[in-house]
């Protein structure tokens, strides 16, 4: 299996080159050159198979002989070692909560993906890679948990100061090490900005061996096609495949979804529930894309104006935007209707979300609105102590805190303050060689 670049198709690179690169040259994504077609056996067994078997199954072709099996078996062990439980909430609403991993985000399983393989492909080079990171929130703590003490990386992690959780903020500046913290005087965009420009000076990105961990990189992004099969698999009426709604941000979760629907996987339709960052939601009503400032929101980790991955959504449906409407909806939902949402759910439910999966809850229902017999699922993608502050008020009650989270409010931030400029990033970067 070889990747192109969305820039240039005909520059190629092994699934091994693409993750060690993270980003094709001029700013391309890497994408794959064939949809590889899975076995019949694992959609007829899907039942009967552990979670780590299907998760090989699926990753295995993308892969292809850059890892040798038994490896990559490992590797994807590691991965998938907590639950993704789908738990029904209402009548036809459905979550996968996936938040049960170790810092509490659906982000774990691509960055302890991604760290696995590049802590593989590294072990033979005699230099150090450097993985350069923007984070709107979740990324930064499950590439700082993912990389942390990996032999051979280094990690920088670039965040938008005062715009990320208190939780988030210690999971990615507590840890020391191999893994540096810059907090930027920006936005997420900021931050994606000055990752994509350092990648684009070629003398920096030779000089530092650098690499991203952004669902840009091949080996983040795949590896969430798990969460369909993984929900797929815990779906009862498999007569009637499930709607499935993602919150979406720089679209990498949504556009492993759609792989995974590509792959053959039964969805009936996916619904992108964006925050009031609605570039993907206008192009769907007008065929026009154009990417926008981001607003900061309620579900911080979505507040994405510009999405990287649009990209792969064009790719994935050769361009097409009568195809790509047929299987995708967007809709918008407001901090205002985030808030709501929490509420009437605990209150109704009993069930706790986080903005994040409020903002997939609100969108599934107005997608099943006036279909009586429709049934989806929507992804929690965060748990919701991960956003108390935002949450605590908002059903006036107390969220219990786990021991991990109560164990890193007595760890100690450390971050380098650093202005929203590449040159600055450049600098720091060179300096610190
Ligand atoms: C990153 C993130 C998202 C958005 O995912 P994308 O792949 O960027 O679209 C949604 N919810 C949470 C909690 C996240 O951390």
């Amino acid at each position: 299996m070889l990747y192109y670049s969305t820039q240039n198709p005909s520059h190629k690179a092994s699934f091994k080159e693409a993750t060690i690169k993270g980003q094709a040259p001029e700013r391309g994504l890497y994408f794959p050159e064939t949809i590889p077609t899975l076995p019949d056996a694992l959609f007829k067994n899907l039942q009967s198979l552990t979670k780590e078997e299907i998760a090989l199954q699926v990753i295995a072709p993308f892969v292809g002989d850059t890892i040798p099996h038994g490896v990559l078996k490992n590797i994807v062990a590691n991965t998938v070692d907590f639950n993704f439980p789908l738990v029904q909430v209402d009548d036809g609403i459905y979550a996968l909560e996936l938040f049960h991993g170790p810092t509490l985000a659906f982000k774990d399983v691509g960055a302890r993906f991604m760290s696995q393989c590049l802590g593989y492909f590294m072990q033979n080079e005699n230099k150090k890679v450097t993985v350069l990171v923007a984070t709107s929130g979740d990324t930064g703590g499950a590439v700082a948990n993912g990389f942390y003490d990996v032999d051979g990386v280094d990690v920088v992690i670039l965040y938008p100061s005062g715009k990320v959780s208190s939780i988030q903020e210690l999971q990615l500046t507590t840890l020391g090490k191999n893994i540096t913290a810059l907090e930027i005087d920006g936005t997420f965009d900021d931050c994606q900005h000055m990752v994509k420009a350092a990648f684009n000076d070629f003398a920096l990105a030779d000089a530092l061996f650098l690499t991203s961990a952004n669902s840009i990189n091949v080996a983040r992004w795949l590896p969430q096609q798990f969460y369909y099969f993984f929900a797929y698999q815990q779906w009862q009426q498999k007569n009637k495949p499930p709607v499935i709604a993602v919150p979406s941000g720089n679209f990498g979760n949504i556009c492993a979804g759609l792989m995974a629907f590509r792959l053959g996987l039964p969805v009936q339709h996916f619904v992108a529930a964006c925050n009031a960052n609605d570039a993907v939601a206008d192009y769907l009503q007008k065929g026009k894309y154009a990417a926008k400032p981001a607003v900061p929101t309620l579900s911080n980790a979505m507040d994405v104006g510009d999405p990287s991955n649009f990209v792969r959504l064009l790719h994935l449906f050769n361009n097409d935007h009568h195809s790509i409407q047929k299987i995708l909806s967007a809709y918008r939902v407001s901090d205002e209707t985030t808030k709501k949402t929490i509420q009437d759910v605990y209150a109704k439910n009993r069930y706790l979300l986080d903005p994040h999966g409020a903002v997939g809850y609100n969108a599934l229902q107005q997608y099943l609105q006036g279909k009586p017999a429709g049934a989806g699922i929507f992804l929690e993608t965060a748990h919701p102590v991960k956003f108390y502050d935002v949450v605590e008020p908002v059903i006036d009650n107390a969220v219990p805190i786990p021991k991990a989270v109560q164990e890193l409010f007595c760890k100690k931030k450390k971050s380098i303050k650093m202005n929203a400029s590449a040159t600055e990033l450049k600098a720091f970067l060179l300096e610190r060689k």
